[in-house]
């Protein structure tokens, strides 16, 4: 999966020969340095690897339609291009975007067969905003949305909860299940940052789905406050209310105060802090069925020590490791909760009917 290439780029845009071509911004490194602090701190050893394979293309169907998918395959085995907007393809992008799909299909059904208590998929391309007929935001295909529909073609399970917490809104993963009342999504991100006029609270499903998508948009500089107050007051509440079977967490590290792409102000200890508290609620309500797949997150300096933190939070093991810019970040002004922020989580909060008191 480090292999995908989106070619020579600017940031997020191709060079076109018009520009001096860089390395687009979501690169292998993040991923390959999360995986090697992992080794480097002797925790790779201590986990259990979950075997996988390339999804079948039956898998990618429930999610997508034939025309994407032939789309992408034809950018993939000729010489690349955008499958949408912002999903540029590389060679082999196809087999690839199969195989992380696969992987975030493996782990969750490790998680739901009880093989294993919880699971990270260190997977790529990443897949929140991959839609039914196009690619979106570096995401190929919505490798949570084709677990989700795998999981319940091969299980009993049915009530999952989706979090997402990458910066951008999670607009694939809230179309794959907009009319759907046995998913629950709910997406944590900046207001007005990505994809433009997604993710507002007015979304709140579609139909059966009605109450079952929640929007929680942060103003640009939330920090650790906002973050772990949002959890609380609308993750939490939300979680009791609807009472999924396993809980799915589409992690981007894009939130972290050294992300290129977003405004927000999370460390290490903030994602150690959010896993926690979906820990210990899903150890009280589902024996601790969480799987986390792998979004975004663009620091290839920090998203690793964002990542080893949540990956000790869920394996229960201390590497010891020091995250070195913690105290920087730790103490920015603004992390603690700001009043604006507050207002933004109340007017989240009661737009979700799902949170609305019975009376
Ligand atoms: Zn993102």
């Amino acid at each position: 999966m480090m292999w995908h290439d989106a070619g020579p780029s600017v940031a997020v845009l191709p060079a076109r020969g018009i520009y001096q071509p860089g390395v687009h911004f979501e690169s292998a490194e993040t991923k390959r340095r999360l995986k090697n602090l992992m080794d480097g701190y002797e925790l790779t050893p201590r986990l259990k690897p979950v075997p996988f394979a390339p999804a079948a293309l039956a898998d990618i169907l429930a999610v997508h339609d034939a025309a994407y998918v032939e789309r992408v395959q034809r950018l993939s085995s000729g010489s690349g291009g955008d499958a949408g907007e912002f999903a540029l393809v590389g060679p082999g992008t196809y087999e690839i975007a199969l195989l992380a799909a696969g992987g975030a299909m493996a782990a969750l059904a490790a998680v739901a067969s009880g093989e294993v208590r919880n699971a990270y998929a260190l997977c790529r391309p990443p897949g929140h905003h991959a839609g039914p007929t196009m690619g979106r935001g570096f995401c190929i295909f919505n490798n949570v949305a084709i677990a989700i529909h795998h999981l319940r073609n091969t299980s009993d399970v049915r009530c999952v909860a989706v979090i997402d917490w990458d910066v951008h809104h999670g607009n694939g993963t809230e179309s794959a299940f907009l009319t759907d009342s046995e998913t629950l999504v709910i997406s944590v991100h900046q207001d007005g940052l990505y994809p433009m006029a997604r993710g507002g609270t007015d979304a709140v499903g579609e139909g059966a789905g009605v109450g079952f998508n929640i929007n929680v948009p942060l103003p640009a500089g939330s920090g650790g406050g906002a973050y772990l107050h949002a959890i609380d007051q609308i993750v939490l509440p939300a979680l009791d209310a609807f009472d999924p079977e396993i809980l799915i967490v589409s992690c981007g590290f894009d939130a972290c105060a050294m992300d290129p792409l977003a405004a927000m102000m999370l460390s290490s200890a903030h994602y150690r802090l959010m896993t926690e508290k979906l820990l210990v609620w899903s150890d009280h309500r589902i024996n601790g069925r969480v799987c986390f797949v792998h979004e975004g997150g663009y620091s290839a300096e920090y998203v690793p020590f964002c990542g080893l933190a949540v990956v000790e939070a869920l394996s229960g093991v201390s590497t010891g490791c020091i995250d070195p810019f913690a105290p920087m970040i730790d103490a920015m002004p603004g992390q603690e909760l700001q009043s604006h922020q507050r207002a933004a989580i109340d007017a989240a909060r009661a737009a979700a009917p799902l949170l609305r008191p019975v009376c």
